[in-house]
Formats: structure tokens, C-alpha cells, sequence
């Protein structure tokens, strides 16, 4: 990847941590797994390091999340075909493309999803889907796996 190789394409201006207002110095890459619907394997992550807190500031593609080692697109395809389309975690997870992954994961996602949308969303209310049971929308987390 041309683009990840060069350090200046994307360096940070500023330090996010402590603000500094010089830019970063390069400080080589890390390697991560990420699991996407058409991949499975690991990714190098560009990191920088400021130099007046002396803290590194890695630079993730889009689709992928601190701390999670699936892309966003596959637990968004999760939480729509469970939260939206009210289908069973087991059913969720093919609809994930991870057939393989234990549905337990999936629950843990519901779970930080709820806890990050506000009360008024649809999601929450039900009203996304109104032909579904307003249960299935509104605890898929408490319900068995069906
Ligand atoms: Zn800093």
C-alpha cells in the first residue's frame, strides 16, 4: 500500500492527546487482525508519536475499531440483521458473514450498541421496524437464541 507507506500523507497536524500543535514524527506501524466479510488476517497500522507527551497516536483505517478485531461492516451487518430485521443471533451471524463466530460475541455488541444510542433512537423505540415484535427490538440481549 503506497498511501500507508508514506508517513506525510496522513500525519497528524496536532497531538490528539495534549494538543501540541506540532506535527508527529513517524514512529513505524503495528500489526493487527481484523476479520472483514471477505478477509481474515492481519493489517499494519501506521502509528506516530508526539513528542512533547511522549504518547503514540496510531492511525486505524475507517473500517476498523479500537480494540475490536471485526471491521465495522460486519458488526454493522450484524446489528441490522438482529436489531432491525429481528433475526435470531444465529441467523445474525450468517448474515454477518461469520458463520463460524459464536453468537456470544454478537450479544456483546448489542450490548455496547444500546449503551451508546440515545433512548430516543428508533432502534430503542421500535419504530425502525414496526411489522416486528416490539420485544425483539427492544431486549434482543436478555432473549434466548432461538
Ligand atoms: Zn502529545
Amino acid at each position: 500500500m503506497p498511501a500507508l507507506a508514506d508517513a506525510d500523507r496522513y500525519r497528524p497536524a496536532h497531538c490528539p492527546q495534549c494538543q501540541a500543535q506540532q506535527p508527529l514524527r513517524g514512529h513505524g506501524f503495528y500489526r493487527r487482525t481484523l476479520v472483514d466479510t471477505g478477509f481474515d488476517g492481519v493489517i499494519r497500522v501506521r502509528r506516530y508519536l508526539c513528542r512533547d507527551c511522549q504518547r503514540t497516536v496510531s492511525l486505524l483505517p475507517q473500517f476498523a475499531l479500537p480494540y475490536l478485531c471485526f471491521s465495522v461492516s460486519v458488526i454493522a451487518l450484524f446489528l441490522v440483521a438482529r436489531l432491525r430485521e429481528g433475526r435470531t443471533l444465529r441467523t445474525a451471524v450468517v448474515a454477518a458473514a461469520q458463520p463460524h463466530m459464536p453468537y456470544q460475541r454478537g450479544r456483546f455488541w448489542i450490548r455496547r450498541f444500546q449503551q451508546q444510542v440515545k433512548p430516543t433512537s428508533s432502534f430503542q423505540e421500535g419504530r425502525v421496524s414496526p411489522n416486528q415484535p416490539r420485544a425483539s427490538t427492544l431486549r434482543p440481549a436478555a432473549s434466548s437464541t432461538r
